[in-house]
């Protein structure tokens, strides 16, 4: 049976799935990972720092118009459309087989396709909130002002984006251990599982199907019960609901 009818055969026979991903799920929708090789490259290049220093805390605090430019520049990417993931993940929830969304994006692609229960663990460049009065501002907001997005009572609009040095948000990340938990199926796709807190969460499953879907391998592929070394857009263009 070739690994696609796998897939299929899992899906098809389970009901409660967990989908994890991380960035490799929006490089099909033509977003980068900034932390790639030449996402680090273009950073030292351009701004003589590597992209974890540039979305930190501490450099958020210290360059904070240097750090909206490169925000702006290179994690904000308004005009991406959802692709195939995206799609297919978005049916299989309102089919009633996926139970939730974890995701270490930040572009709110899920949402744009029709998932409704999306734990984002890395925020969403979508929500922004003023750092003195809490007003909430649009994406379209933060890219329309000129340097440091400012709200109308002067205060510095925040994205709610988790940066590094940040905690995570404890309420998303016991929500995605409850359901990784309870799941009977989890799909774990574009990550290579190298890095907090996609590591840690794996951890937590003890249902049936470990699936890993990356293009690469990962420290992970001895335990799963199927590895597909693709593309993910175009492994979920293939699965029928
Ligand atoms: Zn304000």
């Amino acid at each position: 049976m070739s690994k696609i009818s796998q897939l299929q055969e899992i899906i098809t026979n389970s009901d409660n799935i967990v989908f994890f991903g991380g960035a490799g799920v929006s490089t099909e929708s033509g977003i980068p990972d900034f932390r790639s090789e030449s996402g680090i490259f273009k950073s030292l290049e351009k701004y003589g720092d590597t992209p974890e220093n540039l979305v930190s805390h501490s450099y958020y605090i210290d360059h904070t118009e240097e750090f909206f430019e490169y925000y702006k520049e290179n994690l904000i990417f308004e005009d991406a459309t959802p692709n195939p993931a995206h799609l297919k993940l978005a049916e299989l929830e309102k089919s009633g087989k996926i139970k939730a969304v974890i995701t270490q994006n930040i572009d709110g692609l899920h949402q744009k396709a029709g998932s409704k229960n999306v734990l984002e663990l890395h925020g969403s460049v979508h929500r922004n909130y003023c750092q003195i009065c809490s007003k909430e501002y649009d994406l379209k907001y933060i890219l329309e002002s000129d340097g440091i997005p400012k709200c109308e009572c002067g205060g510095i609009i925040k994205p709610d984006v988790v940066l590094y040095e940040e905690p995570l948000n404890n309420n998303i990340l016991s929500l995605s251990i409850d359901y990784i938990q309870n799941a009977n199926t989890l799909i774990i796709g574009g990550t290579s599982l190298v890095v907090y807190p996609a590591a840690g969460l794996i951890n937590y499953f003890n249902g049936e199907n470990l699936i890993l879907i990356n293009k690469s391998e990962t420290p992970y592929d001895n335990l799963a019960t199927l590895v597909i070394n693709d593309a993910i857009g175009e492994v979920f263009s293939q699965i029928k609901i």
